[in-house]
């Protein structure tokens, strides 16, 4: 039935959770015991009543250059007051072609070209629909199939949920793209537990795409896509080799290789990108988050050099990518761009996260030991605590963890199933990592004990 429509009907209703229904979320659980967040600076969120939460995962894995920073905020401000909006069909404006510059240039290799868009899901379906159009352009439209990998995640567009490999978020949404396999994913704990850094097992799953090709033949394949480092499945660092095999695979096949770098892009691993951490330049290579810190929606796709040259082809007054968004380069967030790498670069934040990278993971794994804890995965400034599912009852555990380090401890933490993800902002410091180790985590460990 349809609402009786009079002006009040649209008066909002002050502080009724109700009406917002909210992803990746249990409803009923948040709104009868809220989290909410009123504000936030530099490493801590804080609530409606002012009390600091410090920031555990840099919000979703974007906030890398902290909270309400000032430089990013007076770009914002300014880009407001100066130019809302410009097309970028037909039309453009400069600080979306000084953002292209500044990742560009920060980009291994001759990945020289940036498309934008406005969150990681379409950088992911944006990455996936290029490789296809460049097969077709250079005439091998018959190179259609796409390849993920289990326990991928690109997103929740049907083109990332496709090549993803999160089972919860695949199974509710029928038959999504046709044409598309998978990779294994590369956890196994008898034989990686409790590694830093790239387990030395698992290489050779690699391998597995050479199955895929005799299979399907490399004449039906576009493209393959991979996180470097596979983030919100619960962080699984790549074994040492594995992105080399894959690369070298692509390569002899002629399939392109995506990274989704949407995590590990911008500093998280101590480098600009993933790929200048493992020397392993993908064919395309998407981005969002950290792109401006989270502050105003972003994301794109870089591209290498042949890839553009394939499409600058034919008459030059017809369009060569039929594809782009209303809200691509968008002037707010382009600013929020430009204004984010100059933090990263005037701080030297990457330089931080690899400085701090051995001291972070020093920490995380002092809670090896604890009966709660079955692994612990670090890498750059992101660690991953799996903890003992409750019988019966899988991600309970981790559930109360969240609820019990917001609402007691004021921490805040990522968690998917049981594994507690942690990657803070890149401007932490050794005390507040110690804080997070020595002092919040077994605080919140304690508190799920008894479950
Ligand atoms: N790709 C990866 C690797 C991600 O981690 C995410 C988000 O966490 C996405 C894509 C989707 O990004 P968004 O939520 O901005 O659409």
């Amino acid at each position: 039935m349809n609402k009786p429509v009079s002006p009040t009907t649209f008066e909002p209703t002050p502080n009724n959770l109700e009406p917002f229904w909210m992803g990746f979320t249990p409803n009923r659980a948040f709104k009868q015991k809220p989290r909410l967040i009123a504000r936030a600076k530099d490493m801590h969120y804080f609530d409606l009543k002012g009390r600091a939460i410090l920031d555990g995962s840099a919000g979703l894995w974007c906030s890398n250059a902290g909270h309400c920073r000032d430089p990013i905020v007076k770009a914002i401000q300014q880009s407001a007051a100066e130019l809302d909006f410009a097309p970028t069909f037909q039309y453009g404006h400069p600080k979306v072609f000084e953002l292209a510059s500044r990742i560009t240039t920060m980009a291994p290799d001759d990945l020289n070209y940036a498309f934008f868009c406005n969150s990681g899901s379409e950088a992911a379906d944006s990455a996936l629909k290029i490789a296809l159009a460049y097969h077709r352009a250079r005439g091998e439209g018959t190179r259609t199939r796409l390849i993920g990998r289990e326990r991928g995640y690109h997103g929740v567009n049907f083109g990332g949920i496709s090549v993803g490999g999160m089972v919860a978020n695949r199974k509710w949404f029928g038959a999504m793209l046709a044409g598309v396999d998978h990779l294994p994913h590369t956890y196994n704990r008898k034989e990686q537990a409790f590694t830093r850094g790239e387990p030395t097992w698992g290489a050779h799953l690699a391998e597995d795409l050479e199955r895929l090709v005799t299979l399907h033949d490399a004449s039906t394949i576009a493209a393959v896509i991979v996180e470097p480092m596979a983030g919100s499945t619960g962080v699984l660092p790549p074994p040492k080799g594995y992105l080399k095999k894959l690369r070298e695979i692509c390569t002899k096949h002629g399939i392109l290789l995506i990274f989704d770098e949407v995590i590990t892009g911008f500093g998280r691993l101590g480098h600009a990108y993933a790929a200048e951490r493992f020397g392993v330049t993908p064919d395309l290579l998407t981005f969002a988050k950290g792109v401006t810190s989270g502050t105003v929606p972003m994301g794109g796709v870089l591209a290498r050099q042949g890839i553009y040259d394939t499409f600058m082809k034919g008459d030059e007054h017809v369009i060569e990518l039929f594809h782009g968004y209303t809200y691509t380069g968008h002037p707010m967030a382009a600013a929020a761009g430009v204004a984010t790498m100059d933090v990263y670069r005037d701080e030297k934040l990457f330089e931080n996260a690899k400085a701090l990278e051995e001291t972070w993971a020093d920490a995380a794994f002092s809670l090896r030991g604890n009966p709660l804890v079955e692994d612990i995965r670090t890498m750059g400034l992101v660690a991953a605590v799996d903890l003992k599912p409750i019988e019966g009852k899988p991600g309970l555990r981790a559930y109360k963890a969240m609820e019990n380090a917001f609402h007691e401890f004021g921490f805040l933490i990522r968690i998917t199933a049981d594994t507690i993800a942690l990657s803070p902002p890149l401007i932490i410091n050794k005390n507040q990592i110690e804080e997070i180790f020595m002092d919040k985590m077994p605080k919140v460990l304690a508190s799920v004990a008894g479950l």
